[in-house]
């Protein structure tokens, strides 16, 4: 019990470094990608500049992505509660995934459940906890896929959010440890998405549960209280 306060003790301890860190991070990196981007669209006599400003505005945006998981890791806000159709969150976080890019080969299904109460959750914290389901699923079919979003009426009046892919799949051996901190199968992931994904689904009282098969895709399911 006393090495395990030891041990939430040095996690908290990390996590305040990876804030500050993280934090630090976003200034000189909004400067870069500002400045790339400036570059890009200057004159256009050296193909070359236009690439390489390409290429600092990609591996920027990549970074801030890992550097939001490490902010989110690190700082825990509580939920600000209030009811919300399901399906709205779902609108919103795919909106922002599509904006990233990189879907272009997937195709997305939608399967709106008809009728469904209200689900009483903080939709900003929902709609990031979908957004990292959506990026994972993204990484998981490179080659292109199907991503189907499903809201349906749950167990005892709660309402369902699905998020399914037909990508890689995940290896038994790996399904029991993808919640576990900085566990990654990825050269640059941070292992922190899915920690982050079901600490936010059960801040806003959610449940979360995971089904896949290798070559075949996997299925987050997400369960939310209705709003009363
Ligand atoms: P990261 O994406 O940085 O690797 P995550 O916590 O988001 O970290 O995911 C942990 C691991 O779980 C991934 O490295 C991958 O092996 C596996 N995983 C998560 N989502 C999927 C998915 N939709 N399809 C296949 N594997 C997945
Ligand atoms: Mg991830």
């Amino acid at each position: 019990q006393q090495h395990e306060l030891i041990r939430q003790e040095k996690l908290a301890s990390v996590g305040q470094l990876l804030a500050a860190l993280a934090h630090d991070l976003r200034n000189p990196l909004g400067v870069i990608r500002s400045s790339a981007q400036v570059v890009l669209e200057g004159p256009q006599e050296e193909p070359i500049r236009q690439e390489m400003a390409r290429y600092i505005i990609d591996e920027v945006d990549k970074l801030s992505l890992r550097l939001h998981d490490f902010l989110r890791y690190a700082r825990q806000k509580p939920p600000d509660l209030k009811a919300e159709p399901a399906e709205a969150v779902v609108r919103a976080a795919l909106r922002q995934w599509e904006a990233q890019g990189g879907h272009e080969r997937i195709r997305i299904e939608q399967q709106f459940g008809n009728a469904l109460p209200s689900i009483q959750v903080d939709p900003e914290q929902v709609k990031e906890a979908l957004m990292n389901l959506l990026i994972n699923a993204r990484e998981a079919m490179p080659e292109g896929g199907t991503l189907t979003l499903t809201t349906r009426a749950g167990p005892g009046n709660k309402v369902e959010i699905e998020v399914a892919d037909t990508g890689s799949g995940i290896a038994p051996e790996h399904l029991s440890r993808i919640f576990e901190p900085f566990f990654t199968t990825k050269a640059y992931g941070t292992g922190l998405g899915l920690t982050n994904v079901k600490r936010l689904v059960e801040d806003n009282g959610g449940t979360l549960a995971v089904t896949s098969s290798q070559g075949m895709g996997t299925t987050f399911s997400l369960c939310f209280h209705p709003a009363s």
